[in-house]
């Protein structure tokens, strides 16, 4: 059966064309790396632990190892006096043993004396270096913190899947793991088309504009924990644009151009990939329509409009998601809420708008208009406005659909 999106005719659904693009990215392989390169990556095994966390009891307080009889009677007014036989600071690695009517010094994480029950901690102490005075009692098990509480030896601590932040990665450390097997980032090539384009640092002249896209698209793609690489830009020259990929192809899993998709002359993205198993669509998406995506070879490929909020929002809707479930990511999407909106808003007919908001407390503010050239709205905001196809006016106070795209402007 003919495929009726091939046609220009009828704009392809959000979704479908979501579901296109994440078609053609396969899960990148698991591999060893080093810890703190594995922040906000997913986990590829079950990490068990070697040794058990503690690894042998220690104290929890500086103060003095003690047997717990030896200063059952100690109180303020009644202090007891022991011969302080050794000092025992963290690190310390031989095994001393305290013999009754004694008390050994300890530091916090030193390990507790064989023979020792109870810690003293020091403020209950006149802290004497050879001889102590005690002025409280310790019962059996005081201040000491037991070898495998916080962690047993074998036990699993971390499950294949799960999203690595600061705290996974200090359990990794805490049970020796220097490395882990995580899935690898994604490796995006990133390029911007467009003879009017200038590197931001540069001077400009009438008729050029500073490039924007490359830098916007590279910083989302490292927020998610992806390996961006950008070919800031390529004039609009088919010549140009294959020359400038060519060198990559076999280095990276996806290239994402910006630009040069339209309907205009000069678009050198559809000039150079029409054909080439790149296929060229509408989506019915405001903004963002013009979009393309196939493999050019092997090289998955998708191609986003030039605008800034157009390249932004494609992004948001379609990229992401399928970069973080190539990545291993489970939870793909942007948290959902439903609140009313401050202002009228218009949408055209057949086409999912989204606008820009600020969320405050169950409603949202439009921030800017819909114009896809309106990057600094787009700054100032914290969410999208999702207005369905089939909505063409929404009034003041209705509820809206907004996507939280997680950042306070
Ligand atoms: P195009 O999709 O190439 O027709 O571009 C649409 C609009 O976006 C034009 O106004 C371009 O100047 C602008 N544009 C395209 N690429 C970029 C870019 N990389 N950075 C900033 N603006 C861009
Ligand atoms: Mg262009």
């Amino acid at each position: 059966m003919r495929d009726v999106h091939a046609s220009a005719a009828v704009p392809l659904p959000v979704t479908d064309y979501r579901d296109r693009v994440a078609a053609l990215l396969p899960t990148t392989p698991v591999v060893p790396l080093p810890a703190l390169d594995c922040v906000g990556l997913v986990l590829g095994e079950d990490v068990v632990s070697p040794v058990s966390l503690p690894p042998f009891d220690n104290s929890a307080m500086d103060g003095y190892a003690v047997r717990s009889v030896d200063v059952a009677d100690a109180a303020a007014d009644a202090e007891v006096a022991l011969p302080v036989t050794e000092d025992i600071p963290a690190g310390r690695t031989d095994v001393v043993v305290l013999m009754p009517g004694t008390a050994h010094r300890i530091m916090t994480g030193a390990p507790v004396p064989p023979g020792a029950d109870a810690i003293v901690k020091v403020e209950d102490t006149d802290g004497g270096e050879h001889r102590v005075t005690v002025r409280a009692s310790a019962a059996p098990g005081t201040h000491i913190r037991r070898t495998g509480e916080d962690v047993r030896e074998g036990a699993t601590v971390l499950r294949a899947g799960t999203v690595l932040s600061s705290p996974q990665l200090g359990l990794a450390a805490a049970i020796g793991r220097a490395e882990l097997s995580v899935h690898r980032p994604v490796r995006v090539l990133i390029l911007s088309t467009g003879s009017e384009l200038v590197a931001p640092g540069e001077p400009l002249l009438y008729g050029q504009i500073y490039e924007s896209n490359s830098v916007l698209l590279a910083a989302a793609v490292r927020e998610i924990g992806g390996a961006a690489t950008v070919l800031r830009f390529v004039p609009d020259d088919v010549a140009a644009f294959h020359a400038a990929i060519a060198e990559h192809v076999g280095k990276v899993d996806l290239l994402v151009t910006s630009g040069g998709v339209s309907a205009g002359a000069y678009e050198v993205v559809k000039d150079a990939l029409t054909g080439q198993g790149v296929e060229f669509v509408r989506v019915a998406v405001q903004p963002g329509g013009p979009q393309g995506s196939g493999r050019f070879g092997e090289l998955p490929v998708v191609t986003l409009p030039g605008n800034p909020v157009s390249a932004a929002l494609s992004f948001e809707l379609f990229l992401r998601p399928a970069l973080l479930a190539a990545m291993g990511h489970r939870d793909v999407d942007r948290r959902r809420v439903r609140v009313r909106t401050a202002a009228e808003l218009r949408s055209p007919a057949g086409r999912a708008q989204y606008r820009r908001g600020r969320l405050a407390g169950d409603t949202v503010a439009p921030v800017g208009g819909p114009g896809s050239h309106l990057l600094a709205s787009f700054a100032a905001s914290d969410c999208l406005i999702e207005v369905p196809p089939d909505a063409t006016l929404i009034a003041e106070g209705d509820l809206v659909d907004v996507l939280v795209i997680g950042r306070e402007p």
